[in-house]
């Protein structure tokens, strides 16, 4: 919602656990906190008691500007003198003076997104890791020296690309920002972040390390605000080079028609549908573990929750029985500041809502409601928490079965044999995770394999091409994702690659140098 803000741009917070702390509330650009001057705010809630935290400033569309500015100038001065391994200690007293503040940025992400502490802390590790991984990629970024004739060679060299406008999405406001930051910061481009509407308190903190790091002005600008306002600004800004993107498919599409304005580079990270296939020579106890960790994690909140679970005929029932007691022993909802809880609540409102409105389409649709399926009644009867849910028998044309629902919702399905499970796996528009249990390593590599390549199914000709299937595979494990490992969807899940040496070639371009050693011409 827009409210007008006043001009205050920090104040002291103290949190329910306690822990008190400097909130910045304005736009970060330039190493200097500015109020927006569109006069916009957010106001931020928590997930936990539906209560007001603070409001903070939403940049518009000449805010935006200021900041692409900013960031130009950053990035033809101080930063492009700036040498790789000088970059990279930066990038490494970025992350020590984040690891000092771990108990500050995870209290703010527990409150502000509803995750419970541990994984908030969890976010801060996977920040530092993810920052000092990249600070080690900063001078070690080669290109190649190529011969042709007797008479030339050509070398290559990877160049920044430039204006770098980040957006990116509520479910790990810093692991996120860092996967984006960290890659684009150490190939040498200059950054405009702009957080999630819903979750932009932590990242404001983490900015106030920034200048005491000792980056220039100008290279790293963080700009808080709406997607409709202050993301399309970012995304169809003349002045950006390329737009990173995490979030929604749909939003996904828009940006890519906002890009279009200059023909930006992208990279974008959008939605899943990941299934998670169990075979009859599984270890049953192993699988109901990861399946259970795949989907109620995080609050089902993540890209690759594998929300769909395809369990041979023969083990079914005992594969059923299994994870529905380790949803009853683990998934304890409650308040994510307790030790104990294991799910919080859903950021939000909106995204309560909608993991209520898909409880109510399984029921309609006929699939088997076989445990949870209902609001929870969180801290004091307030708060966006829901029951962690299982149907069963869910029928692949069911809307729980093909939707993201991005909740702890998980629908169960049996199949017989194998060439029905990849077909059936494979009938979606989303092609981001998958996940396989079974013993025999032969199967394994061969199902890895063909759930890449895909197959042509007779259930695709309805929908979608499915040429190819999925870029992330776990064998015996799920969601077990790693920022040494390259990370990204193929079709409707997205465009290009982040993490790994991928991640931060993203954020390259290739030059070519000719050299004419000979007389010809
Ligand atoms: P969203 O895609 O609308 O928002 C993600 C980011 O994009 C936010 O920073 C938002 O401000 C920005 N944005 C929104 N519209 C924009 C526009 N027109 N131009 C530029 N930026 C824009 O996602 P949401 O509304 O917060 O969540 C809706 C659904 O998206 C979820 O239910 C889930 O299915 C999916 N989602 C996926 C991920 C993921 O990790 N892949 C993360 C969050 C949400």
């Amino acid at each position: 919602q827009d409210i007008v803000m006043t001009s205050s741009l920090f104040t002291t917070l103290t949190a329910p656990n306690g822990r008190s702390f400097d909130q910045p509330l304005g736009l970060f650009i330039n190493n200097e906190w500015r109020a927006a001057k569109s006069g916009d705010g957010i106001t931020v809630v928590s997930p936990i008691n539906e209560e007001e935290i603070v409001k903070v400033h939403a940049a518009g569309a000449q805010d935006v500007d200021d900041a692409v500015k900013a960031a130009r100038e950053a990035f033809k001065g101080p930063w492009s003198k700036i040498g790789p391994t000088e970059r990279g200690e930066l990038l490494r007293k970025l992350a020590d003076l984040a690891e000092e503040q771990t108990e500050t940025l995870a209290t703010i992400d527990t409150w502000n997104n509803g995750k419970r502490l541990s994984s908030a802390k969890g976010d801060v590790g996977e920040l530092t890791s993810v920052l000092r991984f990249y600070a080690g990629f900063a001078d070690k970024l080669y290109g190649q020296v190529i011969s042709t004739t007797e008479s030339k060679f050509a070398y290559t060299s990877r160049e920044p690309i430039g204006v770098c406008g980040q957006i990116i999405p509520w479910n790990y406001p810093l692991g996120m920002a860092a996967w984006k930051m960290a890659p684009a910061l150490a190939a040498g481009n200059t950054i405009v972040l702009k957080p999630a509407e819903q979750t932009p308190l932590s990242i404001l903190v983490f900015a106030t390390l920034i200048d005491r790091s000792g980056f220039p002005p100008g290279v790293i600008n963080i700009v808080n605000g709406f997607g409709r306002t202050a993301g399309a600004s970012l995304a169809g800004h003349v002045g950006v080079d390329k737009v990173a993107f995490t979030g929604s498919t749909n939003t996904g599409r828009e940006i890519m028609k906002l890009a279009a304005t200059n023909l930006k580079e992208i990279t974008l990270e959008t939605g899943g549908k990941s299934p998670l296939i169990v075979f009859e020579d599984a270890d049953l106890d192993n699988a109901s573990k990861w399946a259970h960790y795949g989907i109620m994690a995080n609050q089902g909140q993540i890209c690759t929750a594998t929300s769909r679970i395809l369990v041979h005929e023969t083990i079914y029932t005992k594969f059923v029985d299994l994870f529905i007691g380790r949803v009853k022993q683990t998934s304890k909802v409650g308040n994510p500041f307790e030790a104990g809880t294991f799910q919080g609540p859903q950021v939000s409102k909106a995204q309560y809502e909608r993991v209520l409105s898909y409880i109510e389409k399984g029921k309609q649709e006929g699939a088997t409601l076989r445990f949870g399926g209902k609001p929870h009644q969180g801290v004091d009867g307030k708060g966006f928490f829901v029951e962690p849910t299982v149907f069963t028998d869910v029928k692949d044309n069911m809307k729980i079965y093909r939707e993201e629902v991005f909740g702890p919702l998980v629908a169960i399905s049996s199949f017989t044999t194998e060439e029905e499970a990849i077909e059936r796996a494979n009938d979606t528009f989303y092609g981001l995770g998958a996940a396989i249990f079974t013993e025999n390593i032969t199967r394994a590599h061969q199902f890895a394999k063909k759930i890449e390549a895909g197959s042509e199914s007779p259930l695709s000709h309805r929908r979608v091409n499915i040429d190819y299937g999925f870029s992330v595979v776990w064998i015996n494990s799920s969601n077990d994702s790693d920022f040494r490992i390259p990370f990204g969807g193929v079709k409707q899940s997205g465009i290009g690659r982040e993490l790994g040496e991928a991640g931060i070639t993203a954020y390259t371009t290739v030059k070519a140098v000719h050299v004419n050693l000979g007389t010809r011409l």
